[in-house]
Order: C-alpha cells, then sequence, then structure tokens
C-alpha cells in the first residue's frame, strides 16, 4: 500500500490529504494531521475525493463526432463519437483552429480554462491562447463566481485576493458572514467558524435563507435577496453616527471617505429596513458589534457577488471594513471565500481576458515585454472577451476549446446557451466525463483527474500547495499539461516540458507574486502563501500590512440599485440558487462518487411552509417552476430556512436545471452573471411520490 499527500480537489478550502492506493487502485483518504486549514479533518466530499477517479464512465480515448450524427447538435450518445488516435484528433484540432483563424482572425478562437486544474495547466492554456492562437479571448469559471471581487477589491485595495488566513479565525472577535452558506460549500472554515464562535466570538450572519450557521449566531439579519449595498451602506451609516469609526486608520491609509460619507448619509436604519427587511434595531446592534471591535473578519461568497451590482457589493464590504479599521492586521479585513479547489490559481495564472499571470494587464506594454522575451513571440495588445461575452450571439468567437468546464449546465438562461451552441462553428471539449458541454463538442479530449497528475492548486487562502500523481491517467487520457503541450506542437509551437515543476520556474520567473515559489520549496515546507517574491521569503498570511497595496485604500461611493428582474403579479416568487453539502457545482464528479449522490440525488424546491399552504403544495410534491426564460419540474421542501415568497433550487442537477431559470443581466464591470435573484411563478403538477 502506497501512501501520497496531495489535495483535495473539491473546494477552496484547499485541505490536504493522503491517498492510500493498491496495484494501481485508490482505496481510501485519510485527513492529514500537519494541514493548517483543516487540522486533521475533512469533510464528506474529502473523506470521499477518489471514488469517482475510476468510474467506469471516465472518458479513456479521443473521440471525434461521426460524420452525419446531427453536426452542431447535442448528442446524448457516445455511439456518436468514434475513437481516434491522439495524433489524429490532435491534428484535426489544429488544423481547424488554424483554418478558422486565417478565414476570421484570431479573435475567433475562444479558450476556456478550469478552476479544476493546476495552475501549470492554467498557465499553459493561457500561453496556448496569447502566444500559439494570438487571442486574449481566455477566460474561466471564475467569471460565473468572483469576478466582482477581483475588480471590487483591486479597486479598494489594489489586491482581489482574500486579505487574511483561514488560521486567523483563531483569534477574530467577530466574525460577519454573508452569502455564503459556509458550512455547505467551505465545510471546514465554516466548522472553524462554528469552534470560534462556541469559543466566544460573535456572529452576525446576513442571508435569506436560515442556513446551518444561523443557530450559532448572534444575530442573523434575514435581508431580502439582491438588497446588500442597502445593508451594508446602513450599517456604515450608524457606524458613523455612533462614532464607532476609526478615524486615524481613515486619515492614515485611505482616499476619498468624504464621498462615501455624503452617500450613505441617507442609508438610516428605518430607510435599510424598506428595503431589506432587515428590522432597524437588527440593523444598529449589528452595527455596534462589528465596530466596536478590535478584530472583525468579513467571510463572503456567491450571495455577494452573483449580482448586477456584484462589484457594487464587494466595494460596499471594502467601505465597512475600512471605515472601522478592520483591515490589514491579523484577524480582520475582506475575505472572499473562493469555490473551486483552484479558482483562485487560475485568476492568478492570467486565465482571463485582461490579465497576464499575477494580475500584470495584457494592455501594459512593460508586462506584454517581459512575456514575449520568454516566449518568443509578439502578443496581442487588446484585452479579449469574457466568458459571458463569447456565449452572446452576433460576438466573432467561431470555435471553441473548453477544458474542464461545464458551461451548458453552469451559465444562466441555458435555453440560450443551446441556441447559441448551433452558431459555434467547432467545439473541443477536454474533459473527464462525457459532460452537458462535450455532448455538443466535435472533438473529445480525455482529460487527467487530480489523482493522476503532478502540479499544483492555490487555495481561497492564496496557499500553494502541491498536487502528486497517485495512479496513472485511465485508459488512454493524459494529464492536461501533457495534452496542451501536444496541441501547441501541432500548431507549430512545441512547448518542451517534461514536468510541471519546470513550468513552475517559468512562471516564477514571470510573475512577482510567485517568484519565491519553486516544488523543491514546498516539498520541503508544504505551503506558500503569495506574495511570495523571492526564494528566501516566507509568504504572506494576510495582505496590507502597513499600508494599501494600491497606495492608500479607496473608499467608493455607492448607492443600491434593485436586481434586474424583481416580482410583479406573474412571477410573484423570487428564486434564489445555490449548492449543498454533498454535492458539487455541476454534479459531474460528485453525481460520479456514489456516497455523495446516495445523500442527495435529485433536485428539490426549498419553500416556506406558509406559501405551501396558500398555493396548496404538499411536502415532496412535484411542481413546476416557471421563470420568463424555461421552466423545470422537482420536488417542494417545504421548510422555514427560506423566508415567505422566496424560494430555492441548488443548481448541480441537470434534468431539472436551476440555470435554465436564471436571469443572463450582467454586472457591467465585472460581467458576472445575477444568479442570486429572478422572479419566478410556480404551478402544480403532481400528487405526492
Ligand atoms: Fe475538500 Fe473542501 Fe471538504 Fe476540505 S472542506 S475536505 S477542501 S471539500
Amino acid at each position: 500500500m502506497n501512501t501520497t499527500l496531495t489535495i483535495c480537489p473539491w473546494c477552496g478550502c484547499g485541505c490536504s490529504l493522503l491517498l492510500r492506493e493498491r496495484e494501481g487502485k485508490i482505496v481510501g483518504a485519510l485527513p492529514s494531521s500537519d494541514c493548517p486549514v483543516s487540522q486533521g479533518r475533512l469533510c464528506v466530499k474529502g473523506w470521499n475525493c477518489y471514488e469517482y477517479v475510476r468510474s467506469p464512465l471516465r472518458l479513456v480515448s479521443p473521440l471525434m463526432r461521426k460524420k452525419g450524427t446531427g453536426y452542431k447538435k447535442r448528442t446524448d450518445s457516445l455511439d456518436d463519437f468514434q475513437e481516434v488516435s491522439w495524433g489524429k484528433a490532435l491534428k484535426f484540432v489544429a488544423s481547424k483552429f488554424k483554418d478558422i483563424r486565417e478565414k476570421k482572425g484570431s479573435v475567433a478562437l475562444g479558450l476556456l480554462s478550469s478552476a479544476k486544474c493546476t495552475n501549470e495547466e492554467n498557465y499553459l492554456m493561457m500561453k496556448l491562447a496569447r502566444a500559439v492562437l494570438q487571442t486574449n479571448n481566455i477566460d474561466h469559471c471564475a467569471r460565473l463566481c468572483h469576478s466582482s471581487t477581483v475588480v471590487g477589491l483591486a479597486r479598494a485595495f489594489g489586491s482581489g485576493a482574500m486579505t487574511n488566513s483561514i488560521e486567523e479565525i483563531e483569534k477574530a472577535e467577530v466574525i460577519l458572514v454573508t452569502g455564503s452558506n459556509t458550512t455547505e460549500q467551505h465545510p471546514e472554515i465554516g466548522s472553524r467558524i462554528i469552534r470560534r464562535v462556541l469559543k466566544g466570538a460573535k456572529l452576525i450572519l446576513v442571508d435569506p435563507r436560515k442556513i446551518h450557521l444561523a443557530k450559532f449566531a448572534t444575530l442573523h439579519l434575514q435581508a431580502r435577496p439582491g438588497t446588500d449595498v442597502a445593508w451594508i451602506n446602513g450599517l456604515i451609516h450608524v457606524i458613523l453616527k455612533e462614532g464607532l469609526a476609526d478615524s486615524d486608520f481613515i486619515d492614515r491609509n485611505t482616499e476619498n471617505f468624504s464621498s462615501m460619507r455624503e452617500i450613505v448619509e441617507k442609508y438610516t436604519p428605518q430607510f435599510v429596513e424598506e428595503i431589506t427587511g432587515i428590522p432597524a434595531e437588527q440593523l444598529i446592534e449589528a452595527a455596534r458589534i462589528y465596530g466596536s471591535a478590535r478584530q472583525a473578519m468579513i467571510f463572503y461568497a456567491m450571495g455577494i457577488t452573483q449580482h448586477v451590482t456584484g462589484t457594487d457589493n464587494v466595494l460596499s464590504l471594502a467601505n465597512l471594513s475600512m471605515v472601522t479599521g478592520h483591515v490589514g492586521r491579523p484577524s480582520t479585513g475582506v475575505n472572499p471565500l473562493r469555490g473551486q479547489n483552484n479558482v483562485q490559481g487560475a485568476c492568478d495564472m492570467g486565465a482571463l481576458p485582461n490579465f497576464l499571470t499575477g494580475y500584470q494587464k495584457v494592455e501594459d506594454r512593460d508586462s506584454r515585454k517581459k512575456f514575449e522575451q520568454c516566449w518568443e513571440v509578439k502578443l496581442p495588445t487588446v484585452a479579449g472577451l469574457t466568458e459571458t461575452e463569447m456565449f452572446v450571439e452576433g460576438n466573432p468567437v467561431q470555435a471553441l476549446y473548453i477544458m474542464g468546464e461545464n458551461p451548458l449546465l453552469s451559465e444562466p438562461n441555458i435555453g440560450h446557451m443551446e441556441k447559441f451552441m448551433k452558431f459555434l462553428e467547432f467545439l473541443v471539449v477536454q474533459d473527464i466525463f462525457f459532460t452537458e458541454t462535450a455532448r455538443w463538442a466535435d472533438v473529445i479530449l480525455p482529460g487527467g483527474s487530480f489523482a493522476e497528475k503532478d502540479g499544483t492548486f492555490t487555495s481561497t487562502e492564496r496557499r500553494i500547495q502541491r498536487v502528486r500523481e497517485v495512479v496513472k491517467p485511465m485508459g488512454e487520457s493524459q494529464a492536461d499539461w501533457k495534452i496542451i503541450c501536444q496541441l501547441a506542437k501541432e500548431l507549430g509551437y512545441p512547448m518542451g516540458y517534461s514536468h510541471p515543476a519546470q513550468i513552475m520556474e517559468e512562471i516564477a520567473s514571470l510573475t512577482p507574486i510567485y517568484g519565491g515559489v519553486s516544488y523543491p520549496r514546498l516539498d520541503k515546507i508544504g505551503a506558500l502563501q503569495w506574495p511570495c517574491p523571492e526564494d528566501s521569503h516566507p509568504g504572506t498570511p494576510y495582505l496590507h500590512k502597513g499600508g494599501f497595496k494600491r497606495g492608500r485604500g479607496l473608499f467608493t461611493p455607492v448607492e443600491y440599485e434593485p436586481p434586474r428582474e424583481i416580482t410583479d403579479e406573474e412571477y410573484p416568487f423570487l428564486l434564489t440558487t445555490g449548492r449543498v453539502y454533498q454535492q458539487w457545482h455541476t454534479g459531474t464528479m460528485s453525481r460520479l462518487t456514489f456516497t455523495l449522490h446516495r445523500e442527495v440525488p435529485q433536485a428539490f424546491v426549498e419553500m416556506n411552509p406558509r406559501d405551501g399552504l396558500f398555493l396548496g403544495v404538499k411536502n415532496r410534491q412535484l411542481i413546476k417552476v416557471i421563470s420568463r426564460r424555461g421552466e423545470i419540474i422537482a420536488k417542494a421542501f417545504l421548510t422555514e430556512r427560506v423566508r415567505e415568497k422566496t424560494i430555492f433550487i441548488p443548481f448541480h442537477f441537470s434534468e431539472a436545471a436551476a440555470n435554465r431559470l436564471t436571469v443572463d443581466s450582467l454586472d457591467p464591470q465585472a460581467k458576472i452573471p445575477e444568479y442570486k435573484v429572478c422572479a419566478v411563478k410556480i404551478e402544480l403538477c403532481g400528487e405526492n411520490n
């Protein structure tokens, strides 16, 4: 039996774990007592993280769509594809990319990288896009979850990442959690928050649902979905009125305070109550608790970011932290919880249309020059299209290369996505399973799972850690970095790496925040938190010590704006979407993990019992949920977790895909869709079953 230390492939907590392998099969996972995040624990997903690795449904050889099987149509059968050699598949892909580029220019090519793949693979995908295909049309699913964080925090502080570390929860006096069902989405962080609260810290929870954390909260402010700017401005209003602001910090470290103060003047607790439904006295109490603490941490996730005002919401939280001086010190800060295992790393690696690695702007000539010298090629100068812009009809993208993403389930308004796919001339999907997106592909390339490759992941707290090969890739599948290298060669740009360690050397040489990162160091000390600019640097647990990265922290005046789609007589319910503990994103891996899928095998609709009574809906009855964009059928689950006139649906289940209903309106700054609020109506469609 062999035991290998590696990193959990699910959420951004970045728990390290030990995989046990016998005769080419992984037979178990164990927690690692040295892991600073989980401290020897794992959640249910971590314990079962290896089950899907040897699933009989894995893609194990390259596939090309057979002629006459419905070109540009979805197919649910692998029989519509033929197995081909790697050589044939990659030659075909390269020739199609060259052909389309010749006829329509590089702007006609788009690439989606993957928050599930390693840093090295994301770096190579980015290099393939920019150096080889000459396009900046590269993005990944951070667009759909935390692009508003990257834009908002970078503007306010100069860096778009989590400011502090998970371990610092231990010393926080107050913890404000909003828009994050932490115990389900980031279980090990959720459990640390609970442990800290049980030792005396105060927890302020702002969430429309009575999630598990509500049981431990000093205060639970049940705000209406989409009203975040209003309650955050309200907190700042009370903090200023009651003299709880940190004037010294504001004077020494920030700018533009007075224009922000002017805006929050009208957000009295009574005015905020009208907008948000939060009782005025609760808002005042929350402001007093957060404003009087010495060390207060803010944690948030997609309940804040996935709105047309996502960037404004993030800027408001930055305002709140700066007005009280709760940033730039241990156990403080504004802490976005990144969803997938390596979404932070995929952003760091420049799998974004406007940034090279380490957030160096593609439009900055000096940054480009450094990469041009290393890569010995001229680079495109104008920022590319975001993922959400690539899926708009009339955009120039004609060929897409999608690695490890499933936009046909994860994008909002799936019906629109399906129409868009018919306009695409060529689609390549590289994945480990036959996803909803792969069903539209012309060519499918079988990639490697996390246990079949070496590399690094960067967790939500900027912690870079080693991922290690435990078993060989299944069948003819290959680690994704190898596939990208072979494709680059077919395109006339050989990439001669023999191990991901060499790729990391190149990343470190081009990326100041990763400058001191190397495999020998990681293997020796376990992990490094960026910024880590040089070999002797120990890494950085918290950001903005002694001053903000941008110089002075920038206050931004932000006005409340209602969600793009609000309820009316025809569509009287607000739908909000999210995840459940036992499933994961589009379910590609978790639904093929027997132990997880057994627990929550199908979609459900959380509905308040009083709404159920009014509509005549019984518990577990099938209901139809209809929005202006589509409809789905799922079982009702009557629960006080949701407030009246609000329903909640998890988005993991393709047969009842919540994203058939969601609205595709975008935040104008970050281009993130408004997943968290849309208007729906309910119809009955069956008896209890
Ligand atoms: Fe894996 Fe996240 Fe669970 Fe840790 S908390 S074991 S990283 S899913």
